[in-house]
């Protein structure tokens, strides 16, 4: 299907991408990155945006810059060039992991974190692996720049914090400390290649106990959310414990009732809970391998 007409707009700063999506009174304007969701569904008519700002020659919106403790990844960032970046593999390997099993080599050279994460399709698989990573996320707006946690940033299906005329600049990452270690892992739709539920997981540790857990999963939910009662039964657990992870997936549906589980053709609710609870052992078995092992999630 051919989209509705639309105006094609082009900027090359944040500052002018800010500036259109105010300029243009009552018409419908929205935001172009990697166009790897909008256009599928301008293209099937479920999206009909009168005015479209294309960012792609925003050159600040672009690459990674490493600095002390934390990675700042600019909005209009690859894929591919997040999962080619190996200094963030050994920072923290939970977002390039989750960049690289998204969909195929095409998919990956287009979309971008910042799409990824604005659009907050629930079977993303960016947002899990940012809200385990507790990642802060960067928004420039008609009044000025603010900060807001990746925890407060997913809030339905489709629905972020972001407010209307407001654009995703930058999404910063902090850096594992040295017995710290993460992972992420997916069961992907067989005919999409989405996350039918994807389980994002940082541990913190001192070598030998957990002293704090970040654990967070899209697929299986309306939006992507932590897991908060696992994350509550890691702490204190022991490392040498080979039961610690299977006992705290156990968790996963624990408070279930306060999440809408999601239900379509690709799998039921009933599936997409037992998906999660063996897809969060998974994760927890690989990240605690990890800790202190040396081994790099790239590896
Ligand atoms: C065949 C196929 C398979 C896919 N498989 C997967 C998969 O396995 N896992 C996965 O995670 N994704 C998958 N996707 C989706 C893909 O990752 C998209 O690229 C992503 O969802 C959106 O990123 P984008 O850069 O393409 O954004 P766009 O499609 O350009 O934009 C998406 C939305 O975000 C808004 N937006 C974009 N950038 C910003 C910004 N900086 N600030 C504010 N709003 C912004 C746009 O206005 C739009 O509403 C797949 C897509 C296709 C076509």
């Amino acid at each position: 299907m051919y989209p509705a007409p639309f105006e094609y707009v082009s900027v090359e700063s944040t500052a002018e991408a800010v500036d259109s999506l105010s300029e243009y009174g009552d018409r419908e304007v929205t935001l172009l990155a990697g166009g790897h969701s909008l256009l599928p569904t301008m293209k099937s008519g479920l999206s009909t945006p009168e005015v479209i700002v294309d960012l792609a020659s925003v050159e600040s919106l672009y690459g990674i810059d490493h600095d002390d403790g934390v990675t700042r990844i600019n909005a209009m960032t690859e894929y591919a060039a997040i999962e080619r970046d190996e200094t963030l593999w050994n920072e923290n390997p939970v977002v390039p992991e989750a960049a690289a099993e998204i969909a195929d080599v095409q998919v990956r050279n287009m979309g971008t974190i910042g799409g990824n994460i604005a659009h907050s399709d629930p079977a993303a698989d960016l947002p899990a692996a940012v809200l385990a990573a507790d990642a802060t996320i960067h928004a420039l707006g008609p009044d000025g720049r603010r900060e807001i946690p990746a925890a407060n940033f997913f809030e339905a299906m489709f629905t972020t914090a972001l407010a209307d005329g407001e654009l995703l600049t930058a999404i910063d990452v902090p850096h594992l400390g040295e017995n710290d270690a993460a992972a992420y892992v997916k069961k992907a739709s067989a005919s999409s290649g989405y996350a039918l539920v994807g389980v994002a997981a940082v541990l913190e540790t001192d070598g030998e106990e957990i002293t704090d857990a970040r654990v967070a999963a899209n697929g299986a939910f309306d939006h992507a959310m932590a897991l908060e009662p696992v994350e509550t039964e890691l702490v204190g657990g022991s490392l040498d414990d080979d039961g610690v992870a299977e006992r705290a997936a156990a968790f996963v549906t624990d408070d279930v009732e306060s999440y809408v589980l999601m239900d379509d053709e690709q799998a039921s609710g009933e599936f997409r809970e037992h998906l999660l609870e063996v897809y969060t052992e998974r994760a927890l078995e690989t990240t605690i391998a990890r800790v202190d092992g040396g081994s790099s999630a790239n590896e």
